[in-house]
Protein backbone atom coordinates (compact mmCIF):
# COMPACT_ATOMS: atom_id res chain seq x y z
CA UNK A 1 0.00 0.00 0.00
CA UNK A 2 1.27 3.55 -0.34
CA UNK A 3 2.79 5.58 2.50
CA UNK A 4 0.45 8.23 3.00
CA UNK A 5 0.89 11.87 2.74
CA UNK A 6 1.88 13.39 5.37
CA UNK A 7 1.16 17.18 5.92
CA UNK A 8 3.77 18.62 8.42
CA UNK A 9 3.47 22.24 10.15
CA UNK A 10 5.34 23.62 12.67
CA UNK A 11 9.52 22.83 11.71
CA UNK A 12 11.06 24.47 14.66
CA UNK A 13 13.36 22.71 17.20
CA UNK A 14 11.19 19.93 17.44
CA UNK A 15 9.29 20.15 14.49
CA UNK A 16 12.47 20.55 12.33
CA UNK A 17 14.08 16.93 12.75
CA UNK A 18 10.94 15.27 13.48
CA UNK A 19 9.64 15.87 9.76
CA UNK A 20 13.10 15.29 8.64
CA UNK A 21 13.07 11.93 10.22
CA UNK A 22 9.41 10.90 8.15
CA UNK A 23 11.07 12.34 4.83
CA UNK A 24 14.02 9.65 5.80
CA UNK A 25 11.68 7.05 6.41
CA UNK A 26 10.00 7.66 3.43
CA UNK A 27 6.90 9.11 3.68
CA UNK A 28 6.20 11.95 0.91
CA UNK A 29 6.04 14.79 2.96
CA UNK A 30 4.74 18.43 2.48
CA UNK A 31 6.14 21.26 4.83
CA UNK A 32 5.04 24.84 5.85
CA UNK A 33 6.43 27.36 8.77
CA UNK A 34 5.71 31.30 8.74
CA UNK A 35 8.94 31.18 8.66
CA UNK A 36 10.25 30.47 5.22
CA UNK A 37 13.78 30.05 5.94
CA UNK A 38 12.26 26.59 8.12
CA UNK A 39 10.44 25.20 5.32
CA UNK A 40 13.10 25.84 2.94
CA UNK A 41 15.46 23.21 4.77
CA UNK A 42 12.53 20.49 4.61
CA UNK A 43 12.19 21.18 0.99
CA UNK A 44 16.10 21.17 0.87
CA UNK A 45 15.83 17.69 2.27
CA UNK A 46 13.19 16.78 -0.18
CA UNK A 47 9.76 17.75 1.36
CA UNK A 48 7.28 19.73 -0.92
CA UNK A 49 6.37 23.57 -0.42
CA UNK A 50 3.21 24.39 1.36
CA UNK A 51 1.43 27.39 0.60
CA UNK A 52 -0.14 27.49 3.83
CA UNK A 53 -2.10 25.33 6.27
CA UNK A 54 -4.75 25.16 4.44
CA UNK A 55 -3.06 24.02 0.94
CA UNK A 56 -1.14 21.30 3.63
CA UNK A 57 -4.71 19.48 4.38
CA UNK A 58 -5.49 19.74 1.05
CA UNK A 59 -2.70 18.01 -0.23
CA UNK A 60 -2.45 15.39 2.85
CA UNK A 61 -3.90 12.21 4.36
CA UNK A 62 -2.34 12.74 7.53
CA UNK A 63 -2.04 16.23 8.95
CA UNK A 64 1.17 16.95 11.92
CA UNK A 65 1.21 20.71 13.89
CA UNK A 66 4.22 21.10 15.94
CA UNK A 67 3.57 24.80 17.18
CA UNK A 68 4.08 26.87 19.93
CA UNK A 69 1.15 27.52 22.03
CA UNK A 70 -2.41 26.83 22.08
CA UNK A 71 -3.18 30.49 20.59
CA UNK A 72 -0.83 29.27 17.38
CA UNK A 73 -2.69 26.06 16.92
CA UNK A 74 -6.31 27.64 17.28
CA UNK A 75 -5.19 30.17 14.32
CA UNK A 76 -3.55 27.08 12.02
CA UNK A 77 -6.40 24.70 12.27
CA UNK A 78 -9.63 27.30 12.76
CA UNK A 79 -8.45 30.52 11.37
CA UNK A 80 -8.38 31.60 8.04
CA UNK A 81 -6.44 29.70 5.99
CA UNK A 82 -6.61 26.88 8.32
CA UNK A 83 -6.35 23.09 7.86
CA UNK A 84 -10.06 23.13 8.75
CA UNK A 85 -11.08 25.04 5.72
CA UNK A 86 -9.41 22.27 3.41
CA UNK A 87 -9.08 19.02 5.48
CA UNK A 88 -10.01 16.12 3.13
CA UNK A 89 -12.91 14.08 4.81
CA UNK A 90 -11.40 10.97 6.18
CA UNK A 91 -7.82 12.33 6.69
CA UNK A 92 -6.23 12.59 10.50
CA UNK A 93 -5.10 15.20 12.03
CA UNK A 94 -2.14 15.26 14.81
CA UNK A 95 -1.61 18.17 16.96
CA UNK A 96 1.72 16.95 19.23
CA UNK A 97 2.18 20.59 20.26
CA UNK A 98 1.67 21.05 23.79
CA UNK A 99 -1.70 22.93 24.65
CA UNK A 100 -4.64 23.26 26.81
CA UNK A 101 -6.59 19.96 26.72
CA UNK A 102 -9.70 21.80 25.97
CA UNK A 103 -8.32 22.86 22.56
CA UNK A 104 -7.21 19.21 22.06
CA UNK A 105 -10.95 18.06 22.52
CA UNK A 106 -12.49 20.75 20.47
CA UNK A 107 -10.06 20.19 17.33
CA UNK A 108 -11.55 16.61 17.97
CA UNK A 109 -15.16 17.56 17.81
CA UNK A 110 -14.84 19.93 14.97
CA UNK A 111 -12.65 17.00 12.62
CA UNK A 112 -15.68 14.54 13.50
CA UNK A 113 -17.88 17.53 12.32
CA UNK A 114 -15.91 17.09 8.70
CA UNK A 115 -15.88 13.35 8.56
CA UNK A 116 -12.27 13.37 9.52
CA UNK A 117 -10.23 12.07 13.02
CA UNK A 118 -7.61 13.96 14.89
CA UNK A 119 -5.32 13.08 18.06
CA UNK A 120 -3.54 14.73 20.68
CA UNK A 121 0.04 13.52 20.44
CA UNK A 122 2.76 15.64 22.44
CA UNK A 123 5.82 14.49 23.45
CA UNK A 124 8.66 14.15 25.64
CA UNK A 125 12.68 13.84 25.10
CA UNK A 126 13.35 16.77 24.17
CA UNK A 127 15.28 18.20 21.01
CA UNK A 128 17.32 14.74 21.18
CA UNK A 129 14.47 12.63 21.23
CA UNK A 130 13.36 14.66 18.32
CA UNK A 131 16.09 14.17 16.29
CA UNK A 132 17.04 10.30 17.37
CA UNK A 133 13.66 9.30 17.11
CA UNK A 134 13.46 8.25 20.80
CA UNK A 135 10.34 10.56 22.05
CA UNK A 136 7.75 9.69 24.33
CA UNK A 137 4.34 9.67 22.56
CA UNK A 138 1.24 10.78 24.89
CA UNK A 139 -1.69 10.39 22.73
CA UNK A 140 -5.89 11.31 23.52
CA UNK A 141 -8.54 10.11 20.95
CA UNK A 142 -10.09 7.26 19.81
CA UNK A 143 -8.15 3.63 18.84
CA UNK A 144 -8.77 3.00 15.56
CA UNK A 145 -6.90 6.69 14.91
CA UNK A 146 -4.17 5.40 17.34
CA UNK A 147 -3.72 2.27 15.96
CA UNK A 148 -3.58 4.40 11.94
CA UNK A 149 -1.18 7.01 13.74
CA UNK A 150 0.90 4.35 15.11
CA UNK A 151 3.66 3.77 11.96
CA UNK A 152 4.14 7.36 11.84
CA UNK A 153 4.59 7.61 15.86
CA UNK A 154 7.25 4.38 15.68
CA UNK A 155 9.28 7.10 13.35
CA UNK A 156 9.83 9.64 15.56
CA UNK A 157 9.33 8.04 19.41
CA UNK A 158 10.24 4.98 21.06
CA UNK A 159 7.33 5.01 23.82
CA UNK A 160 3.94 5.74 22.89
CA UNK A 161 1.09 5.15 25.32
CA UNK A 162 -2.79 5.67 23.88
CA UNK A 163 -4.15 7.83 27.20
CA UNK A 164 -7.14 8.21 27.00
CA UNK A 165 -10.27 10.25 25.00
CA UNK A 166 -9.47 13.60 23.65
CA UNK A 167 -7.36 15.47 25.72
CA UNK A 168 -6.30 12.71 27.47
CA UNK A 169 -2.13 13.31 25.84
CA UNK A 170 -2.57 16.86 26.95
CA UNK A 171 -3.61 16.50 30.55
CA UNK A 172 -0.73 13.32 30.68
CA UNK A 173 1.88 15.95 29.14
CA UNK A 174 0.66 18.62 31.74
CA UNK A 175 1.62 16.10 34.15
CA UNK A 176 5.27 15.63 32.99
CA UNK A 177 5.73 19.19 32.87
CA UNK A 178 4.87 19.74 36.17
CA UNK A 179 7.53 16.97 37.37
CA UNK A 180 9.95 18.20 35.16
CA UNK A 181 9.45 21.46 36.01
CA UNK A 182 9.27 20.85 39.62
CA UNK A 183 12.64 18.62 39.75
CA UNK A 184 14.50 21.81 37.80
CA UNK A 185 13.98 23.82 40.54
CA UNK A 186 14.72 21.24 42.85
CA UNK A 187 18.09 20.59 40.72
CA UNK A 188 18.80 24.74 40.76
CA UNK A 189 18.37 25.48 44.49
CA UNK A 190 20.75 22.04 45.73
CA UNK A 191 23.40 23.14 43.08
CA UNK A 192 23.11 26.98 44.46
CA UNK A 193 23.54 25.76 47.73
CA UNK A 194 26.05 23.59 47.42
CA UNK A 195 27.98 26.05 45.04
CA UNK A 196 27.76 28.47 47.71
CA UNK A 197 28.75 26.33 50.38
CA UNK A 198 32.15 25.34 48.28
CA UNK A 199 31.54 22.39 46.83
CA UNK A 200 32.28 22.17 43.06
CA UNK A 201 28.32 21.61 41.37
CA UNK A 202 30.02 18.85 39.25
CA UNK A 203 30.79 16.93 42.29
CA UNK A 204 27.12 16.99 43.40
CA UNK A 205 25.84 16.29 40.33
CA UNK A 206 28.49 12.89 39.98
CA UNK A 207 27.85 11.60 42.79
CA UNK A 208 23.84 12.29 43.48
CA UNK A 209 23.52 11.00 39.74
CA UNK A 210 24.11 7.12 41.86
CA UNK A 211 21.67 7.62 44.53
CA UNK A 212 17.76 7.92 45.24
CA UNK A 213 17.79 11.71 43.74
CA UNK A 214 19.39 10.22 40.16
CA UNK A 215 16.43 11.42 37.31
CA UNK A 216 16.96 12.44 33.79
CA UNK A 217 17.05 15.53 34.67
CA UNK A 218 19.95 15.85 37.37
CA UNK A 219 21.41 13.37 34.84
CA UNK A 220 20.43 15.54 31.09
CA UNK A 221 19.88 19.44 32.45
CA UNK A 222 22.46 18.95 35.66
CA UNK A 223 25.49 19.01 33.47
CA UNK A 224 23.88 22.00 31.41
CA UNK A 225 24.00 23.91 34.96
CA UNK A 226 27.36 22.97 35.79
CA UNK A 227 28.40 24.10 32.53
CA UNK A 228 26.50 27.30 32.43
CA UNK A 229 25.78 26.50 29.27
CA UNK A 230 21.70 27.66 28.70
CA UNK A 231 21.30 27.37 24.63
CA UNK A 232 17.71 26.12 24.21
CA UNK A 233 16.89 22.88 24.10
CA UNK A 234 13.71 23.48 25.69
CA UNK A 235 12.88 27.33 26.06
CA UNK A 236 11.80 28.74 29.70
CA UNK A 237 9.02 30.79 27.82
CA UNK A 238 7.63 27.35 26.85
CA UNK A 239 7.96 25.58 29.93
CA UNK A 240 6.43 29.04 31.57
CA UNK A 241 3.38 28.15 29.21
CA UNK A 242 3.29 24.16 30.18
CA UNK A 243 3.46 25.29 33.45
CA UNK A 244 0.35 27.67 33.02
CA UNK A 245 -1.38 25.36 31.56
CA UNK A 246 -1.12 22.67 34.25
CA UNK A 247 -2.03 25.32 37.12
CA UNK A 248 -5.55 26.13 34.68
CA UNK A 249 -6.23 22.11 35.01
CA UNK A 250 -5.96 22.62 38.78
CA UNK A 251 -8.72 24.81 38.76
CA UNK A 252 -10.74 23.02 36.37
CA UNK A 253 -10.64 19.73 38.28
CA UNK A 254 -10.37 21.61 41.74
CA UNK A 255 -6.73 20.25 42.24
CA UNK A 256 -4.85 21.94 45.04
CA UNK A 257 -1.15 22.31 43.23
CA UNK A 258 0.84 24.62 45.16
CA UNK A 259 4.71 23.50 44.37
CA UNK A 260 3.42 23.61 40.94
CA UNK A 261 2.19 27.39 41.02
CA UNK A 262 5.60 28.50 43.23
CA UNK A 263 7.45 26.85 40.27
CA UNK A 264 5.46 28.89 37.71
CA UNK A 265 6.03 31.98 39.75
CA UNK A 266 9.82 31.18 39.23
CA UNK A 267 9.42 30.65 35.69
CA UNK A 268 7.28 33.39 35.04
CA UNK A 269 10.20 35.86 36.85
CA UNK A 270 12.74 34.38 34.62
CA UNK A 271 10.78 34.86 31.59
CA UNK A 272 10.13 38.70 32.63
CA UNK A 273 13.47 39.08 33.31
CA UNK A 274 14.53 37.97 29.92
CA UNK A 275 15.61 34.58 29.82
CA UNK A 276 12.65 33.21 27.98
CA UNK A 277 14.89 32.10 25.42
CA UNK A 278 16.94 30.36 27.98
CA UNK A 279 16.80 26.57 27.97
CA UNK A 280 14.84 25.91 30.89
CA UNK A 281 17.62 24.77 33.14
CA UNK A 282 18.63 28.19 32.82
CA UNK A 283 16.33 28.70 36.02
CA UNK A 284 19.20 28.27 38.16
CA UNK A 285 20.42 31.90 36.72
CA UNK A 286 17.51 33.00 38.60
CA UNK A 287 18.11 31.43 41.58
CA UNK A 288 22.00 32.15 41.46
CA UNK A 289 20.41 35.97 41.86
CA UNK A 290 18.16 35.38 44.54
CA UNK A 291 21.23 33.58 46.75
CA UNK A 292 23.59 36.23 45.25
CA UNK A 293 25.54 35.33 42.48
CA UNK A 294 26.32 37.14 40.83
CA UNK A 295 25.24 36.29 36.78
CA UNK A 296 27.38 34.30 34.61
CA UNK A 297 28.01 33.94 31.13
CA UNK A 298 24.69 33.02 28.94
CA UNK A 299 26.03 29.32 26.91
P1 LIG B 1 9.86 26.34 18.19
O1 LIG B 1 9.50 27.72 18.62
O2 LIG B 1 11.30 26.00 17.98
O3 LIG B 1 9.07 25.95 16.85
C1 LIG B 1 7.74 26.31 16.59
C2 LIG B 1 7.60 26.56 15.09
O4 LIG B 1 6.23 26.86 14.79
C3 LIG B 1 8.43 27.76 14.61
O5 LIG B 1 9.28 27.34 13.54
C4 LIG B 1 7.38 28.78 14.17
O6 LIG B 1 7.82 29.58 13.08
C5 LIG B 1 6.23 27.87 13.79
N1 LIG B 1 4.93 28.55 13.81
C6 LIG B 1 4.38 29.27 14.82
N2 LIG B 1 3.17 29.71 14.48
C7 LIG B 1 2.93 29.27 13.23
C8 LIG B 1 1.86 29.41 12.32
N3 LIG B 1 0.76 30.12 12.65
N4 LIG B 1 1.95 28.82 11.10
C9 LIG B 1 3.08 28.10 10.78
N5 LIG B 1 4.12 27.94 11.58
C10 LIG B 1 4.06 28.52 12.79
O7 LIG B 1 9.20 25.38 19.28
P2 LIG B 1 9.59 23.85 19.61
O8 LIG B 1 10.63 23.82 20.67
O9 LIG B 1 9.78 23.09 18.33
O10 LIG B 1 8.23 23.38 20.33
C11 LIG B 1 7.04 23.07 19.60
C12 LIG B 1 6.04 22.45 20.57
O11 LIG B 1 6.60 21.26 21.12
C13 LIG B 1 5.69 23.36 21.76
O12 LIG B 1 4.33 23.22 22.09
C14 LIG B 1 6.57 22.82 22.87
O13 LIG B 1 6.02 23.09 24.16
C15 LIG B 1 6.60 21.34 22.55
N6 LIG B 1 7.77 20.60 23.04
C16 LIG B 1 9.03 21.11 22.88
C17 LIG B 1 10.12 20.39 23.36
C18 LIG B 1 11.54 20.91 23.23
O14 LIG B 1 12.45 20.34 23.87
N7 LIG B 1 11.80 21.94 22.44
C19 LIG B 1 9.94 19.15 23.98
C20 LIG B 1 8.65 18.64 24.09
C21 LIG B 1 7.56 19.37 23.61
Amino acid sequence: MAQPTIGFIGLGIMGGPMAGRLLDAGYPLVAFDRNADRTAALVAHGAALGADAADVAARSDLIITMLPDTPDVEAVYFGPRGILERIRPGALAVDMSTIAPAMAQRIGAAAAERGCTALDAPVSGGDVGAQQGTLSIMVGGEEAAFERARPVFSVLGKRVVLCGAHGAGQTVKACNQILVGVTIAGVAEALTLGAKAGVDPARIVEVLSGGLARCGVLENRGQRMVQGDFAPGFRSRLHYKDLRIAVASGQDFDVPLPVTALVHELFKELVLQGGGDLDHSGLLTLIEARAGISARTQG
